[in-house]
């Protein structure tokens, strides 16, 4: 127990600090008629007809990246954000003429892009997580996308990732793929965290509890609030 309160606490202190700060800062912008104040964007990776990467045992990433991305929405808004979301829910409605899986995973990210890129100040945080053939790798890894900021923004995230949650983490913050939709198309600062991998038992089962969910995304909201505060400080 009181090694949860000793996890907890630092984090906590840092985010009144930073939200404090945040809320200062954008009232000044705002009164000064200067930049966007940032807007947290939070996409749950897939969705719908895209249940993502499955784990053995039949869990979808789809609902764990949502489940996520909702404790992450509810932290955001205890303290003073207004983040918009991709999406909240497992179902997605399509257009009529999205008639296969494939079309409706294209009409999904395009929906998804027109969402950020016509979000004035947005700064996107995409939820997901890995896979691979073989059960051995695991552990977590943020990317970035070319926007001016997302590298910083990502190794903050990978920083404070690895040091609160695995300490024994080896992995480091990357670009992402060129093949990744969202993170191509993106105008705004986006990252994507790859909270850990479902072919990996380890993972897998902090990820079905909603500790680890929740840790994940404080983690997650924490390094939000220290790199805004850096940008628009
Ligand atoms: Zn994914």
């Amino acid at each position: 127990m009181a090694n949860r309160i000793k996890w907890w606490f630092p984090l906590a202190a840092a985010a009144v600090l930073a939200a404090a700060a945040l809320a200062g800062r954008q009232a000044d912008l705002a009164a000064e008629g200067a930049a966007q104040p940032p807007v947290l964007v939070i996409d749950a990776g897939h969705g719908g007809a895209d249940g993502g990467a499955v784990a053995a045992d039949g869990t979808l990433e789809s609902e764990i990246n949502l489940d996520i991305a909702l404790r992450l929405e509810a932290l955001a808004r205890f303290w003073g954000l207004d983040p918009v979301m991709t999406r909240r829910e497992e179902s997605i409605g399509y257009p009529a003429g999205a008639d296969t899986i494939a079309k409706k995973k294209v009409a999904d990210q395009h929906a998804r892009l027109a969402l950020i890129n016509g979000t004035p100040g947005a700064v996107l945080v995409s939820i997901h997580q890995n896979n691979y053939p073989a059960a051995a790798p695991r552990g977590i890894q943020v990317f970035y996308n070319a926007s001016p900021g997302a590298d910083a923004f990502a190794a903050l995230a990978q920083e404070n990732l690895t040091a609160c949650l695995l300490p024994e983490n080896r992995r480091v913050a990357a670009p992402a793929d060129p093949g990744v939709f969202l993170m191509k198309r993106t105008a705004c600062p986006a990252i994507l965290a790859e909270c850990g991998f479902l072919s990996n038992p380890g993972d897998l089962a902090k990820l079905r509890t909603p500790e680890y969910r929740t840790q994940l995304a404080v983690v997650l909201l924490g390094s939000y609030l220290q790199y805004i505060r850096g940008t628009i400080a």
